[in-house]
């Protein structure tokens, strides 16, 4: 097919999110989450960036590339809607769409050249860590923005954020300086999405959670609207 389209990275992205549990379901609701974009080789060039840094925001257009092995669907299930209606795949932000292409909104940080080679610091990214970006492009807002635009039920932010307390192991390992910045911060940001499952939310739960964040493990677990991080260890090997 002539229409088709061969696409290759332009760079990966390195994030803090190691697995695809408890990534936010958009970007900016974890502002913390600090990435790094590594462009490729053949794309890593000063020209090629020069300008950026007038832009406050970009969009990132990147594959879901954990997710491709398994296809799409026609129908999905949106986690706004419990889980439990199915709903268009168009009409929807899911990750198994034909193609299988994410697009997000990041704060540019900073522009790092070093020894000609370029990478851009990116604040709340929602994108797995090794996610292969495929264009970068400056948010306009003139145009990207919309005030009346209307959005049914994804109009506003996930409501009732859960409220994020720390163990006293957790609170003594924050005060290590091997520790990432906004370390804390970003934990407190990923746990008031409560990244649970749809169904089990105003459920009585005594699970423990797991996720990993950076180069650490992190336990939690769920009371009505309260999450308590029970302990955080370093991923070992
Ligand atoms: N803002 C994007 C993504 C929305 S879905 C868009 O609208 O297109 C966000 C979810 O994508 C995250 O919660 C995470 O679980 C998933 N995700 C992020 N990077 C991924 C990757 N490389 N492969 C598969 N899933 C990924």
């Amino acid at each position: 097919m002539t229409d088709s389209l061969t696409i290759t990275p332009i760079g990966h992205i390195e994030s803090p999110f190691k697995q695809k549990f408890a990534i936010p379901r958009q970007p900016g609701l974890a502002p913390a989450a600090k990435s790094l974009i590594v462009m490729q080789k053949d794309y890593s060039h000063p020209d090629m960036v020069r300008d950026i840094e007038q832009y406050s925001h970009l969009w990132l257009i990147f594959s879901f590339h954990q997710n491709l092995a398994q296809g799409w669907n026609a129908l999905v299930r949106p986690p706004r809607l419990g889980g439990n209606k199915k709903t268009g795949v168009l009409a929807t932000r899911s990750t198994f769409r034909p193609n299988g292409l994410g697009m997000s909104v990041v704060k540019l940080e900073r522009v790092i050249t070093k020894a000609n080679a370029i990478s851009l610091e990116v604040s709340g990214a929602d994108l797995l860590d090794g996610t292969p970006i495929f264009d970068i492009k400056p948010y306009i807002p003139y145009s990207d923005s919309i005030d009346d635009a209307t959005a049914g039920i994804a109009q506003h932010a996930p409501q009732q954020p859960m409220l994020v307390y720390f163990s006293e192991q957790a609170l003594l390992l924050f005060k290590k300086h091997d520790i990432p910045t906004g370390f804390r911060e970003l934990i407190e940001q990923v746990l008031a999405q409560d990244p649970r499952p749809a169904y089990k939310q105003n459920k009585r739960d005594d699970k423990e959670y797991a996720m990993q964040l950076h180069e650490f493990d992190i336990f939690w677990q769920v009371t009505d609207n309260t999450t308590q991080v029970t302990r955080i260890t370093p991923i070992l090997g």
